[in-house]
């Protein structure tokens, strides 16, 4: 595969994790001649690593900053009405089984105060379309037996559930692949810059030597290594890496047809197809550091017990039964948020035909942001869902790059 000769593609994809092999399985279908590069394996990142919750409420992440946060935070919601739909229809696109498992979720409080909290969700968010609904005490106890009856309440949404992490990501880099798309693995983007008449050069090097690309568009679908990326061409998206982490239980009879989490603490659970109690919400895992204290995102950050059994004992108060399942496995996965929390998606400003596409909670909203990014790349500007995602709203940090 790797010769001195310079390759031309219609754009080179950049990780082979959801969002770019999703984006790949678009473009490919509208006609790009395309070419994914992972340096790992396909889904080895955040995608292959994640609860698969499909949440479309609010997140509590946007809820505990303030309400100014929160009101700004709700503007995802009109994205989260597209992903229900791109959700929905997933299956059917992809001709085959993901676990798409879309029986509800519940947003629980514990106290008057999480209560109030909700009630101001609630109504946000039925304000910009999404059927939230308030359950009192009485109404979740006979939604969810299984959870604490010393719960006050939930927001209910009835579209809320989970998909299979390790699965979705094959789905689309085969569907790809069939419609054309080169998809690489063990090959990592090494060095990336302009030519004067505003294409790029992509070296990638693998094990067997290098490989030169010439194209007239990258997409960095690199996860938290995005900004290390963009900043081969001195430029800056503002992401931030949040290393997590999850747990599994061992498999139970059927208790939990729901995806739970909670407005007042760090908490997602859901039950998988196959029993097993899936548990995490946010909670932190620790970084590796080099010698010289940076972070060093190339290695598997490491479990915080002291998260790790504050993450537990939430699920088990929301949950008491949960308290008799052992704990089978808990793993790390590192992901990007923004600097206002929203996703960055599209082409940045400052380098024509360069775009991203990372932050948040992609794993539930990567589908269809493809789909939204695909068109931009293919109809040269973006459709009006895309406008506030857009990395123009961070231009401000690209004022003194330099470029051919
Ligand atoms: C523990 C955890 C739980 C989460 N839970 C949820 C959830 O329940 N719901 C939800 O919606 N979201 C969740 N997320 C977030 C979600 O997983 C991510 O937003 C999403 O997977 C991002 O996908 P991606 O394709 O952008 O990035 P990734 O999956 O991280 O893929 C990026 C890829 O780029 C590759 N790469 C990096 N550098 C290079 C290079 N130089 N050359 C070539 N390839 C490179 C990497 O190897 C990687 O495979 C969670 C994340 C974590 C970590």
């Amino acid at each position: 595969m790797m010769t001195g000769e310079t390759s031309n593609f219609d754009i080179l994809i950049v990780g082979g994790g959801l969002v770019g092999c999703a984006s790949a399985w678009h473009l490919a279908r509208l006609g790009l001649k395309v070419l994914v590069a992972e340096r790992g394996h396909l889904n080895a990142g955040a995608s292959g690593q994640n609860a698969g919750s499909l949440h479309f409420q609010i997140e509590r992440r946007f809820l505990e900053q303030g309400e100014k946060a929160a009101a700004d935070g709700a503007r995802i919601v009109t994205l989260n009405r597209l992903a229900i739909e791109e959700w929905r229809g997933i299956e059917d696109m992809l001709s085959r089984p993901l676990d798409v498992a879309m029986h509800g979720g519940l947003m629980v409080a514990e106290t008057e105060e999480q209560m109030a909290l909700l009630a101001f969700k609630v109504a946000r968010e039925n304000e910009l379309g999404l059927s939230t609904q308030v359950l009192d005490r009485a109404q979740l106890r006979e939604r969810a037996p299984s959870l604490s009856p010393h719960l006050a309440g939930a927001a209910w949404l009835a579209e809320e559930g989970h998909a299979n992490p390790r699965i979705l990501v094959d789905a689309f880099a085969e569907g790809a692949g069939e419609q054309g798309a080169q998809i690489r693995t063990g090959i990592a983007l090494t060095a990336l810059s302009m030519a004067r008449d505003g294409t790029y050069r992509a070296v990638l090097s693998g094990p067997d030597g290098e490989m030169r690309v010439r194209t007239p568009r990258v997409l960095l679908a690199s996860g938290h290594w995005v900004p290390r990326l963009a900043g081969m061409l001195g430029l800056n998206v503002p992401l931030y890496a949040a290393p997590l982490m999850m747990s599994v239980t061992d498999r139970t009879e059927p208790v939990l047809p729901y995806l739970i989490q909670h407005v007042g603490a760090r908490l997602s659970m859901k039950q998988t197809e196959d029993g097993n109690l899936l548990i995490g919400g946010g909670w932190p895992s620790r970084l590796a550091r080099r010698a010289d204290g940076t972070p060093d995102l190339d290695r598997p950050a490491t479990v915080e017990m002291k998260n790790l059994r504050a993450n537990l004992a939430v699920a088990a108060r929301v949950m008491p039964g949960l308290a008799q399942r052992s704990l089978l496995r808990t793993w790390t996965g590192t992901t990007c948020i923004s600097a206002d929390q929203l996703p960055i998606v599209g082409e940045i400003p400052a380098a024509p035909g360069l775009f991203v596409a990372a932050g948040g909670s992609l794993f539930t909203l990567g589908p269809v942001l493809a789909r939204l990014l695909a068109r931009t790349i293919v109809e040269g500007s973006p459709p009006e869902e895309l406008s506030m995602f857009l990395p123009r709203r961070f231009a401000h940090l690209d004022a003194f790059a330099v470029l051919p």
